[in-house]
């Protein structure tokens, strides 16, 4: 026997409707890339998404068509992502960060039709349009006005007016929820990269459960801040969740340095906020340089990579904000687990709490995950024993975009798929996941493992240093021994005798660093995280210290 609810497919369309009609005048605030800041509306944009829509179906394009975007976070670019989507095109968000060439290749593989861009990526677009085939049109994220001449690039229009005088008004279609509705390739640190293709459903499905309480808690009360882009994994869900609450949304466009995002909390009174530890490091940096407090911001959310417990402390002793320590992946769309303290913890004393939020938190109802070791066996969820992380749920992918890499699943006794996570991870008893490593670069010395986060936290944890990564070096006895290489803050003094000094008695004495190798940078991907592929590349020569 069947329920005999109504049969309503998911779709983001529902999304925009809902925050038009509930929520019509919160606000949605942008830092343009002209630098000055733009103030709309929930009913604007879903008006302005309609035209959009409009706009598209002029465009003689088919159902499932890709359109992509190279854009900041910002206004415009929330219409297209309900404009395409809501009207059955896919929206294909491109990382600008990545090589031209990369950029190229995904377009042409991904068979966009249309790219819509910012100004900023005037030269980017300039520099790869002749090799992507199948882009139709280029469209200006911009006013007529501003539209540039004799640019090269055929078919280019500006944003306001090729959607401009299309009517407000459309019927969204209905039709299949698991229709595909975004996608976004990874960062592909070796080999090409590989889509993760988003449907409806999965969006709406994890939309509702980063809203929860114990996920971002988002509500019509909050303002909040999606520092991470709206390229890489639709900013974390946060355009749909803050539609699905009737949240205010404010966008920092280009404008990522430290002063801009704490003047744009201050001045939107932002309350939620959300970025990769690189983002924050910036803006804690010139709030300590400037003795600034933040008056309105009580929670961030930070993931994509470890965040060192000193940002945690930071925020939480220094500034009374909560950090909500997140793990994902682009492949999940991407939220995982979230860090928040169950009831029992309440009554724990602050270090035992810090020492929970350290943590990448608990599963978020919809992902189920296990660790496995070398042979498929599951481990014990006590908080020590580490494998390979698998998870699998209604918003992970079960294969990539035209099939690239295969089946990436692994069955379990009932058939049923796994996605490895390529993560390697401890489980503790009350659920709490704690990544140890990606599986590539965790250390192994003598039959060990060491945590290349864990060195890298302590070092994070001394105040001179800004940045810290760990790598392993080839040792003739140990296999492989760990040195830690380390960017200083720019007033920052230590030498290596002093911070291999400040590792004793925080780690196992074999796991302390061999060596301290300080550089002027380390190398970033285009999402932020540490290239350890491109470091180790930079070491090549490298010799360890002969006592080690
Ligand atoms: P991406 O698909 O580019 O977002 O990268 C996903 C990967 O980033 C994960 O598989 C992890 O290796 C890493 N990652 C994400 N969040 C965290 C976190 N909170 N702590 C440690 N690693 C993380």
């Amino acid at each position: 026997m069947l329920g005999l609810m109504q049969d309503q497919p998911l779709l983001i369309s529902s999304l925009i409707e809902f925050a038009e009609r509930h929520h019509g005048d919160a606000e949605i605030v942008s830092r343009r890339a002209e630098g000055d800041i733009h103030r709309t509306t929930w009913r604007e944009v879903a008006v302005r998404s309609r035209q959009v829509a409009n706009a598209l179906e002029a465009e003689q394009l088919l159902f499932s068509d890709r359109i992509a975007t190279l854009a900041w976070n910002g206004y415009r670019h929330l219409e297209l992502y309900y404009g395409v989507s809501g009207s059955g095109k896919v929206l294909h968000t491109i990382n600008p960060r990545l090589h031209p060439d990369q950029i190229a290749w995904i377009a042409n593989h991904a068979e966009d039709q249309i790219l819509c861009f910012d100004l900023n990526f005037l030269p980017l677009v300039q520099a790869v349009h002749a090799k992507c085939g199948t882009i139709k049109k280029y469209v200006a994220l911009c006013d007529a006005d501003k539209l540039p001449v004799d640019s090269g690039i055929p078919n280019l229009v500006s944003y306001e007016s090729w959607m401009g005088s299309r009517p407000g008004t459309y019927a969204w279609p209905t039709f299949d929820e698991n229709s595909a509705s975004s996608m976004c390739y990874t960062s592909g640190t070796t080999g090409n990269p590989k889509a993760a293709l988003y449907s409806h459903r999965s969006t709406i499905l994890h939309a509702y459960a980063a809203a929860l309480p114990d996920v971002m808690a988002l509500s019509a009360r909050d303002s909040v801040l999606p520092v991470v882009p709206m390229f890489h994994v639709n900013a974390w869900g946060i355009p749909y969740s803050a539609a699905l609450t009737g949240a205010k949304l404010v966008f920092p466009g280009p404008a990522l340095d430290g002063k801009s995002v704490f003047e744009l909390i201050e001045a939107e009174k932002v309350s939620f906020a959300a970025g990769v530890p690189t983002v924050w490091q910036m803006m804690l940096g010139h709030m300590q340089a400037n003795g600034l407090k933040f008056s309105t911001l009580k929670r961030t959310v930070i993931g994509g990579s470890a965040c060192p417990p000193a940002m945690i402390n930071a925020f939480q002793q220094l500034y009374g904000v909560d950090v909500l320590h997140a793990w994902g992946m682009t492949e999940m769309s991407p939220l995982g687990t979230l860090c928040t303290l169950k009831n029992k913890h309440l009554s724990l004393p602050s270090e035992a709490q810090t020492a929970i939020r350290m943590k990448q938190g608990r599963a978020i109802f919809g992902v189920d995950m296990k660790i496995v070791d070398g042979d498929g066996n599951e481990l014990p969820w006590d908080g020590k024993a580490y494998g390979d992380l698998l998870v699998k749920g209604p918003w992970i992918v079960k294969e990539y975009f035209k099939g690239e890499g295969g089946d990436p699943l692994l069955p379990d006794a009932e058939g049923r798929g796994w996605f490895p996570t390529g993560d390697v991870a401890t489980i503790d008893a009350d659920g709490f996941l704690q990544i140890t490593d990606r599986s590539k670069d965790v250390i192994k010395s003598g039959g060990e493992w060491i945590s290349s986060i864990d060195i890298e936290n302590i070092a994070m944890a001394h105040p001179a240093v800004a940045m810290a990564a760990c790598v392993g070096v080839a040792h003739p006895k140990w296999d492989e021994r760990p040195i830690v290489v380390v960017v200083k803050k720019p007033n920052g003094e230590v030498s290596r005798e002093e911070l291999l000094a400040f590792y004793q008695g925080k780690t196992a004495k074999w796991q302390i660093p061999d060596d301290v190798v300080f550089v002027e940078a380390i190398p970033l991907g285009a999402t932020g995280k540490i290239l350890k592929t491109r470091l180790r590349e930079q070491l090549r020569g490298y010799q360890l210290p002969q006592s080690a």
